[in-house]
């Protein structure tokens, strides 16, 4: 089976791995610093903030901007649970704005028209997470202008997107946004494990991310609210949380970020082929990305009206065939979870209706032109090439 994603370790991973294993800091030790400096580095942001995975890194961004009850946080159906449940988390309301159909990332336009109606409802969102959906960046620059006007803290969920750009800076600079979240699940640029991280260019935020990420406590005597006795005295100033990032996973991490580029550029290449060679079939494809802007963490086809057969069959007959392919995604607010709360369906229907049509296609690094060109003439078979 071609699995629809996939990791790759080599040997200089494991001896960067053995070498923690052999060492005196399993956790809290040196290699978590390096890596965040390493994705600080490479992504022009001044802070990072590692942490256990991608979804406590969306917590700690909402705690951190003090999101709590009573308060509204917006984003994109068409995403993964956590970019929604980090609001659940700390007791915020969440909403949606749906999707453009063309790029399949928050539609600019329904934001613009959804919070001008949020005002004059009184009932705007205080967060504003946009999703990067498959490595392609928002339109960062128009959702920024838009939440400066309204006063939103934007909190980019930039999971899919490390090795990705717009206009000419990394994915991850926050030039546009208070925060950026990335995860290092397996299926991702880069790998950890597990992990995730926070970057931000606010020295205050970067500051409530470090102590909420281990307990809220700490050993800064000017954040203290009493004298210690001894050298030992620490407090707990907040509700902090247990995410720390391992050295192990920290160590694995710093040896992925010096390959990321050389990932990227395969998945580029990979997507470029794809572009090549599907381009008869009857199923649209995602947006061409000449520039090399997108990290193509995804490459996902459409199966509409034009398609011989359903999607849901064409999934059968890949897999059938050895293809593995995934949905990205089940929208957000058509989980039972979701619905709970009083979303339906019908109520984002761009989303609903690329999740009826949306397969994502087999790509990863390592991916051999061999498999892909299975992949393509299983597609091209089921379609009826
Ligand atoms: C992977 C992912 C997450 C969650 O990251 P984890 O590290 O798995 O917790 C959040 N949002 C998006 C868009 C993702 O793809």
């Amino acid at each position: 089976m071609i699995p629809y994603g996939h990791q790759w370790i080599d040997d200089d991973d494991v001896d960067a791995v053995v070498e923690v294993l052999r060492g005196d800091w399993l956790t809290q030790g040196p290699s978590v610093p390096a890596f965040e400096n390493a994705v600080a580095e490479y992504c022009g942001a001044k802070h990072a903030v590692a942490v256990s995975s991608g979804t406590a890194a969306l917590h700690l961004a909402c705690l951190a901007m003090d999101l709590g009850e009573d308060d509204l946080l917006w984003t994109s159906p068409n995403s993964f649970a956590a970019s929604a449940n980090c609001a659940r988390y700390c007791g915020a309301d969440v909403d949606f704005v749906d999707i453009d159909p063309v790029d399949y990332n928050m539609s600019v336009a329904m934001l613009e028209a959804k919070l001008e109606r949020a005002q004059a409802d009184g009932r705007s969102p205080r967060v504003l997470i946009p999703v990067h959906h498959s490595g392609r960046s928002c339109d960062m620059r128009a959702i920024a202008a838009l939440a400066r006007r309204h006063g939103i803290a934007v909190i980019e969920d930039a999971c899919h997107a490390l090795g990705g750009t717009y206009e000419d800076q990394p994915v991850g600079s926050c030039a546009w946004s208070d925060m950026a979240v990335l995860s290092f699940h397996p299926v991702k640029s880069i790998t950890t494990g597990e992990g995730g991280m926070v970057l931000t260019n606010d020295d205050h935020l970067a500051g409530r991310l470090r102590l909420l990420r281990s307990h809220g406590i700490t050993r800064d005597p000017s954040l203290m609210e009493n004298e210690g006795t001894s050298a030992h005295y620490y407090e707990q100033i907040e509700l902090g949380y247990n995410y720390r990032l391992t050295d192990i996973q920290a160590a694995l991490g710093i040896s992925q970020m010096r390959r990321l580029d050389m990932f990227v550029e395969k998945r580029r290449g990979l997507a470029r082929r794809y572009g090549e060679r599907l381009t008869d079939l009857p199923l649209r494809m995602p947006l061409a990305d000449p520039d090399d802007r997108s990290s193509w963490h995804l490459y996902s086809v459409r199966l509409g009206a034009e398609a011989p057969i359903t999607r849901d069959e064409a999934v059968r007959r890949l897999t059938a065939a050895g293809i593995g392919t995934s949905l990205h995604y089940v929208p957000i607010h058509l989980h039972p979870y979701y619905r709970r709360l009083g979303f339906k369906p019908g109520d984002f229907p761009e989303a609903e209706r690329y999740a009826r049509e949306a397969l994502t296609l087999p790509l990863f690094p390592t991916l051999s032109h061999d498999e892909q060109d299975q992949v393509i003439s299983a597609l091209s078979d089921v379609l009826g090439g």
